[in-house]
């Protein structure tokens, strides 16, 4: 596609960041994410191959997205992930193209990884001790984690984030520790609420630490917490401590952004999903494989955002008993519903 059309949604809201789930395979079994012994795969044949994600990112591109970010499941998983990237990456129009890892095959892939044109890394890293990270994800792969990040800091990479789920009465005390780790490895610091999305099967408000909690705990140990006042979409907040360190937080939970959210997500297998909520997606992947032209595909996307008018955390918010977002026997109808398949 040569010319850029934007399209808004119904409550005026671009299109620009797309998230693209790799695979839905992940080398961690996160308590609060993939908490099952088994689970119900995307069937291989249906995964997309890297010159279809390529041709629905061009779509994408003519659509008004600049963002991308990869992820999954775990996206490292991904073989020859640097040679998508790099596709991705000569696309001029695309201002950012980062990642979104768990960080423990980052180490070996991150030399070929800033090859191909990544622009930036986030690794989740929702705690620094060993046996929590053992209890919390079922593996004993921590140290490959820290590895992973030190291959980051090691390189000059700018742009690193460390991404922390915080979860009441399991890393809650943790994060004067990930806040003074993030300024060794040069990486900012992001708080993530506890969020109900699908996967998060043991969810309860009672373990989400809000917001507000989390700036209290800061200040008590720092002082002064400055708010850095930015333009924009993206999901964190971000502050400030007195001594320059910045941070940011992500109140999904208890103070949703869908007012100004731009992102969609599209699965491994092509379903693309306007809200991380949504309990229905648009089939891409058929549509490409039927031969639909640019032009046609680019009319479905439009089609859909135009009509797009979700609030899904926000809507969560009005919900009166709050529970799981999904129950178990859902997901394992439509393994689509899972974080780990849409895209975190
Ligand atoms: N495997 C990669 C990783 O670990 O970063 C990418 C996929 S993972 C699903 C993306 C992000 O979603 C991670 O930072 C993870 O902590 C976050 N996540 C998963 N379940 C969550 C939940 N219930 N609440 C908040 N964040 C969650």
């Amino acid at each position: 596609m040569s010319e850029t059309r934007a399209v808004t949604d119904r409550l005026g809201r671009g299109l620009r960041n797309l998230r693209i789930s790799v695979t839905d395979r992940c080398n961690l079994r996160c308590n609060y994410c993939m908490p099952e012994e088994e689970y119900a795969w995307l069937p291989r044949e249906h995964i997309l191959d890297f010159e279809e994600i390529d041709q629905l990112v061009d779509v994408f591109i003519g659509l008004g997205v600049d963002k991308v970010r990869l992820t999954g499941g775990e996206p490292l998983l991904r073989k020859d992930l640097p040679r998508l990237v790099a596709m991705l990456a000569a696309r001029r129009r695309l201002t950012d193209l980062a990642l979104t890892t768990n960080g423990i095959l980052l180490a070996e892939q991150a030399p070929a990884l800033r090859a191909a044109g990544l622009g930036r890394v986030t690794v989740s890293l929702d705690t620094l001790r060993p046996e929590r990270f053992r209890a919390l994800t079922r593996r004993d792969t921590h140290a490959r984690v820290l590895e992973g990040i030190a291959s980051v800091h090691g390189a000059n990479w700018q742009g690193l984030k460390i991404d922390t789920v915080v979860i009441r009465g399991v890393n809650d005390d943790e994060l004067v520790d990930l806040i003074e780790y993030g300024r060794r490895v040069n990486g900012e610091v992001r708080f993530i609420e506890y969020m109900d999305v699908g996967g998060a099967t043991a969810w309860s408000m009672d373990q989400v630490v809000s917001r507000g909690e989390m700036l209290r705990a800061l200040g008590c140990r720092y002082g002064a917490v400055e708010p850095i006042r930015e333009e924009g979409s993206a999901p964190a907040e971000r502050f400030c401590l007195p001594d320059g360190t910045t941070f940011g937080i992500i109140a999904s939970t208890t103070q949703p952004f869908c007012r100004s959210c731009d992102r969609s997500r599209l699965t491994a297998d092509g379903m693309w999903y306007l809200c991380l909520y949504a309990k229905t997606g648009l089939d891409l992947r058929q549509a490409l494989r039927r031969g639909a032209s640019p032009g046609a595909l680019g009319d479905l996307i439009e089609g859909a955002w135009g009509r797009r008018a979700d609030r899904g955390a926000e809507t969560r918010l009005t919900t009166a008993e709050r529970r799981p977002l999904v129950q178990i026997g859902e997901l394992r109808r439509d393994p689509h519903l899972e974080m780990h398949t849409r895209g975190g």
